[in-house]
This record gives C-alpha cells, sequence and structure tokens, in this order.
C-alpha cells in the first residue's frame, strides 16, 4: 500500500542529493548544538554542582575532540543516507510506520517504544560484543574506543562500517514492529539523549534511593565510562540487564 505522505521522485538524483544533503547537516548540527548544549550545562553553568560528579579530572586534548568531530561527520552522512532509504521503504509500503493515532490502542504508542529499545538493546550488546573480538575490533570498534575517557562529543564518534551496522537496525525494525511516527521520533529522541548521557563524563543520576534504582537498571555515565576505560565489561546500550545476565557488568 501506499504511504499518505507526499512521495518524493527517487530517480530525480537531484533532488534527492539535496535532501541528503540537508539531512546530513540536519543531524550534523543537532549533533553539535546537543553536544554544545550539554557540556555547557554541566561544566560550565552547573560546574559547582556536579564537579565531584565529573568522570575525568583532567581536561581533554583538543586533538581528541576534533577526531570525535570528524568521525561524527561521516556518521552524519550514514544516518542521513539511513534516513533516506526508511522514507524510500515508508512511500513504497515496506515499512509498518502509521500515522492515525487511533489505528491502534494510544497505549501502543508508549509500549512500542519500549519494545524498539529492548530490541535495540539486544541488538546492540551482542553486536558490541563481536566487534571486541580481537579481529574484528580493529576494523570496527577501535576508533570509538581511541577516547579512552569519553566526551559528549564521542556520543556519535564511530568508524564508518561500524555505524553501518548501528544504522541498519533502523530500516530493519521499521519493516517489522508497527510504529507511530511520534513513537518512531520519540525513540530517536531517547537514543540521542541516552548517548549523550553515556558520554557526557559527568554522573547525572541523582543521588538516593531513586539514583540506585536508575544505576541499577538504566546505563548512564559511570557505566558506559567503564566501558571505555576497562574495555571488557558494561557493554549494554539503554538496559544493564543483559551485562547482568551474561556476567559482564562491572559498577563502581
Ligand atoms: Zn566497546
Ligand atoms: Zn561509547
Amino acid at each position: 500500500m501506499e504511504s499518505q505522505l507526499t512521495a518524493i521522485d527517487f530517480t530525480d538524483f537531484y533532488t534527492i542529493g539535496y535532501i541528503f544533503l540537508f539531512l546530513s547537516g540536519i543531524i550534523f548540527v543537532r549533533y553539535l548544538v546537543a553536544s554544545g548544549l550539554y557540556h555547557l550545562f554541566f561544566f560550565e553553568f552547573l560546574k559547582k554542582t556536579f564537579e565531584e560528579r565529573f568522570l575525568r579530572k583532567k581536561p581533554l586534548k583538543r586533538t581528541q575532540l576534533f577526531k570525535e568531530i570528524y568521525w561524527s561527520f561521516l556518521s552524519g552522512l550514514i544516518f542521513a543516507a539511513t534516513g533516506l532509504l526508511m522514507y524510500f521503504l515508508y512511500i513504497k509500503g515496506f515499512s509498518t510506520i502509521y500515522l492515525g493515532i487511533s489505528d491502534y490502542s494510544i497505549a501502543y504508542i508508549p509500549i512500542s517504544v519500549f519494545i524498539f529499545l529492548l530490541v535495540q538493546d539486544a541488538y546492540y550488546y551482542w553486536f558490541h560484543r563481536w566487534m571486541h573480538l580481537p579481529k574484528v575490533y580493529k576494523y570496527l570498534h577501535l576508533i570509538h574506543h581511541k577516547s579512552v575517557y569519553s566526551s559528549v562529543l564521542t556520543s556519535f564518534a564511530f568508524h564508518p562500517f561500524e555505524t553501518i551496522f548501528q544504522a541498519v537496525f533502523l530500516p530493519m525494525i521499521i519493516m517489522i514492529l508497527p510504529l507511530h511516527i511520534y513513537a518512531l521520533t520519540a525513540a530517536l529522541v531517547i537514543m540521542t539523549i541516552s548517548a549523550t548521557i553515556n558520554h557526557g563524563g559527568v554522573e547525572i543520576y541523582p543521588s538516593g534511593k531513586f539514583g540506585l534504582w536508575l544505576r541499577k537498571w538504566f546505563i548512564g555515565a559511570t557505566h558506559h565510562d567503564f566501558h571505555h576505560r576497562k574495555f571488557n565489561y558494561n557493554f549494554g546500550l539503554y538496559f544493564t540487564f543483559w551485562d547482568r545476565l551474561m556476567k559482564t557488568e562491572f559498577e563502581k
């Protein structure tokens, strides 16, 4: 079934090229703005409050930050191409994305976001374990681990081969799991926020019981920082249970 959105002509290479550049620009600027704001907020405006929670005590080298921006720019191109592919699948009727709120129950919208995150988490955990195999590591994952102390800019800094494996999850899931367009948007926003928090270099989960609960179930800055520094622990993306189940969890 053809979609309800206006279809762009995929044989018109100029239009496709412009849309690709526009999407790449949006993704890259979003990355720079989100990273910049996050850094300003925790490391400048609220520095006094969060200083004790900084996970690195020295400033990072500029060369690391420039390299992270470079790899992230390439990631932006790949995610833009993925966005176009998803749109193509949608207009050709190959996706299960829907636009009518009442097509499924309203309760299904948050449930579908949760299912999306659960499936992506499982995909990433095992893909991540595979990338840590010595023969695979140097081709796919080494670039991301060059940042031993991660920064907020590390959140999108991957070798293009790794990015392709990460991005391919998106067209696959939209062909399997029915997702309202808002649910898909929410999942993509959560994906960005989570990557930013996990690499931000500052533990922002509150202290007290709620903070402990959060840290028990959800991956945060301390959890993922440990992965970058100690390498063989904490492979998950959003949830901690795969690491716990497979005995790869380590939390300070
Ligand atoms: Zn890793
Ligand atoms: Zn990382």
